[in-house]
């Protein structure tokens, strides 16, 4: 079977299990700043290109901190990520808060941080306004609806997703916006996910151009920025092809041309809100396999479960394994690779050809740099683990510590419980 590359040598890997203990999350730095890099080069051509970082794949100040340092943004959706990213500096448009549903006090912390609020819905210009007070600048998230098959055809069913204003409602937003004095613009949508073609992301701006002609044909509005949302997708089982960047951002280059160009929105600025991608394939969640049990299947139960990865639970994910030191053997035992909660989904393979593996071995699960971490959760009173970065020094650091049974307990206010 197809290998996947690590992004350190695995000696490295189990001398850090052996430190510092399992299960952990290593985090690769460089690989982080060579992707926010390389997305910023396919974009060099754009007007003042902005990637904000969608913080919920990966909600460490640690991390954010190194997008930062590499020149990028914030994407909010919550008091939570809202407060992330002023923690490590960012301010004003260099967040971008696209909620959903909002709380009316998360709409005043972005105010407050001067953020570009990006609203989800027609009637939220008044819950705005009544609630924080109108911005000068706003941004309206589009939902496009059913989208025709074939040729430049949009995957995924936006008709279906909870996200955005339909086309009529957009318009109508603006003009209501203008009439209680807003007077700067921008747009946005976020139609595909974990997508690998480059092509459907270049269809997403050709649609979002579209969309910014006409209002400024119809309304006169010409807005200041388009935001493509996420989406980027990983290969993330050894076969898939990775997504070609550079031809993304070719493509959407000539779109530009195209489309805004003539339009006299040439000066018009881009941005993206790509989360999976930053950090998705610079991290992997190191397990060790505590049992081996034959019943009906073969299993193999690792000193991890849902609580530190639950998107092969929740998605039916593949994320590759490698069995630490055995990469050469061949892959000719079938196993289930479990967690221990009492839920019969806690798998994180199923039928996965892998070299034979006897409790004490390090397994690693691959890409599980976003969300991974950030959607872990306590049911079964499960503990969420160490989270370390190897920095570009070759460093480790221990940039969130694993929780504690104190943590679990402590809004539990219950004589005969573990305080610490
Ligand atoms: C999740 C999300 C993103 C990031 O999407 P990726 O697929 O991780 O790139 C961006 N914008 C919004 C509004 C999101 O909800």
């Amino acid at each position: 079977m197809a290998e996947k590359k690590l992004f350190c040598a695995e000696e490295k890997i189990a001398a850090i299990a052996e430190e510092y203990g399992t299960p952990f999350h290593l985090y690769d730095e460089a690989g982080m700043r060579a992707m926010a890099r390389r997305l910023q080069a396919a974009f060099a051509w754009a007007p003042g290109f902005r990637e904000h970082y969608a913080v919920k794949a990966l909600p460490n100040p640690h991390i954010l901190e190194v997008l930062h340092s590499e020149g990028l943004g914030a994407d909010c959706s919550s008091m939570a990520e809202l407060l992330l990213a002023e923690a490590v500096g960012m301010r004003g448009e260099e967040i971008c808060f696209t909620s959903n549903d909002t709380p009316p006090e998360e709409f005043v912390k972005a105010r407050e941080l001067g953020a570009v609020i990006n609203l989800d819905d027609i009637t939220h210009v008044e819950f705005l306004e009544q609630t924080a007070g109108l911005p000068e600048l706003l941004s309206f998230r589009f939902n496009p609806g059913a989208q025709r098959g074939g040729g430049n055809a949009i995957i995924g069913k936006p008709e279906e997703a909870k996200y955005g204003m339909t086309r009529a409602q957009i318009f109508q937003a603006a003009e209501l916006a203008m009439s209680k004095g807003v007077r700067r613009f921008g747009l946005h949508t976020m139609i595909v996910s974990n997508e690998l073609e480059a092509d459907y992301l270049v269809g997403t701006a050709t649609m979002m151009f579209e969309l910014a002609v006409e209002l400024k044909q119809r309304l006169g509005i010409a807005v200041e920025f388009i935001n493509l949302g996420g989406g980027i997708g990983l290969a993330y089982r050894p076969e898939e092809a990775e997504i070609d960047i550079e031809a993304m951002g070719e493509g959407i280059h000539a779109e530009y041309r195209r489309i805004m160009e003539p339009a006299g929105l040439g000066q018009v600025r881009l941005a993206m809100e790509s989360g999976r991608a930053m950090t998705g394939p610079y991290g992997v969640l190191v397990a060790r396999a505590i049992h081996t049990k034959d019943t009906y299947r073969h299993y193999i139960g690792l000193d991890a479960c849902m609580a530190n990865l639950m998107r092969p639970a929740l998605y039916g994910s593949y994320h590759h394994i490698t069995v630490l030191g055995k990469q050469g053997q061949p892959a000719d035992h079938v196993y289930d690779v479990v967690g221990s909660l009492c839920e019969n989904n806690d798998k994180f393979a199923i039928g996965r050809e892998l070299p034979e593996i006897v409790p004490g071995d390090l397994v690693v699960l691959h890409d599980t740099g976003a969300h991974g971490s950030a959607m872990g959760f306590n049911y079964n009173g499960k503990l969420r683990c160490q989270e370390l970065l190897l920095t570009t020094d070759g460093s480790v650091r221990l940039i969130r510590r694993g929780e504690t049974l104190a943590d679990l307990f402590a809004t539990l206010d219950y004589p005969g419980l573990p305080r610490e």
